[in-house]
């Protein structure tokens, strides 16, 4: 039978909170230590279902302060990555557990720092805690392993960072937090999902990235100095001037209408041609969750492209995001214009 060796990496989030008032179900969720987690499940543990039956070694590690992922910033993408880069040569594996608000954040900040990535990182969490008498944590938990030990299961290796969530596995970095509520909480609106996890798992080959031949390594750093500007009828430009004026900012995503379109009024085009000018990178994706910006099709979309406004095509806002903070931060790519509306980890169609 062949073994594993995963590590899986608790950081927070609703799958392993308790009340902040034991025995008060009024009182807000706040994070719990890994024991709470894993005592709930005892299939992990060394004598549990998975160690024996599939002979799965698991190593733990845990965030000192595990949190809410509403907290996360670039250190603790850093911290996750860390600990990645220093076991990876160790393990077949790894499962990151996380919470669900910024899960696809995460996924595509790891998807990018992590280069000629050859094995699977599986990020996963839930709606529920795993306390709760009708939880999804044990069933998403459960699917992660499969994906992270997929030789022991006679599945095909997945070397991409993944969110695993309810019945789908999904490309982290085209994946969106879609609900709230529901227990399918994922979606991946512009690629096909990775695999399905149903009573039996079935994984779409054809959308797996190939195994890379170079040498793995990683680049952990993120500029925060950018920000997302969401248009809607009446806009005012004039913050998009004052903005240009600001030194420290470096990149703005525009969320424009439809296919990449935006107003056409001298106005709004002086300040997107002010901001480019004054060399800051200038991004456009859709407002629409399947959308895919073609800045050709209407003037109005036109116009922006004559300023030199990037088509961000069909990336999700969160790749779009940590795309521009991590090439920002790459000193080494001198005109990150270039690269940013290319394909890097498969999170963008190509134009
Ligand atoms: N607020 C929680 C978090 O993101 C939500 C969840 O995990 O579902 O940490």
């Amino acid at each position: 039978m062949p073994s594993a060796n995963i590590l899986i990496l608790y950081t927070g989030g609703t799958i392993g909170m308790g009340h902040e008032i034991a025995g008060d179900s009024s009182s807000p969720l706040i994070p719990q230590g890994w024991e709470f987690l894993q005592s709930a499940m005892p299939a992990l543990s060394a004598n549990g279902f998975f160690t024996k039956e599939n002979g799965i070694s698991f190593t733990y590690k845990s965030f000192d302060n595990v949190i809410d992922s509403s907290e996360f910033n670039p250190g603790h993408w850093r911290q996750i990555l860390d600990i990645l880069s220093e076991n990876y040569d160790s393990f077949n594996g790894f499962i990151v557990i996380h919470g669900t608000d910024t899960m696809a954040y995460t996924a595509s900040a790891l998807s990018f720092a992590l280069q000629n990535l050859g094995k699977p990182v599986v990020l996963t969490g839930s709606q529920l805690p795993i306390f709760h008498p009708r939880t999804d944590a044990i069933s998403n938990l459960s699917n992660a392993i499969h994906i992270a030990a997929a030789k022991v299961f006679n599945l095909p290796i997945i070397p991409e960072v993944v969110i695993c969530f309810n019945d789908k596995l999904l490309r982290g970095n085209r994946a969106t937090k879609s609900s709230s509520k529901d227990f399918s909480g994922f979606e991946s609106p512009s690629y096909p999902a990775l695999g399905s996890l149903e009573q039996s798992i079935k994984i779409n080959d054809e959308y797996i990235l190939k195994i890379p031949t170079g040498p793995f390594s990683i680049k952990s750093h993120f500029e925060t100095n950018i920000i997302i500007m969401t248009l809607f009828p009446g806009f005012n430009p004039d913050i998009l001037s004052l903005l240009a004026n600001d030194h420290s900012l470096k990149g703005v995503i525009l969320r424009t209408f439809g296919s990449g379109n935006a107003p056409s009024s001298e106005a709004f085009i002086n300040a997107i041609q002010l901001l480019v000018e004054k060399g800051k990178t200038i991004l456009n994706i859709s407002q629409c969750q399947e959308g895919f910006v073609n800045m050709k099709t209407y003037k109005t979309g036109n116009n922006l492209y004559k300023c030199g406004v990037i088509s961000g095509a069909d990336m999700t806002l969160e790749a779009a995001t940590v795309k521009m903070m991590w090439l920002l931060a790459n000193e080494e790519l001198k005109d990150v214009s270039l690269v940013i509306g290319g394909n890097l980890r498969g999170e963008i169609s190509e134009n």
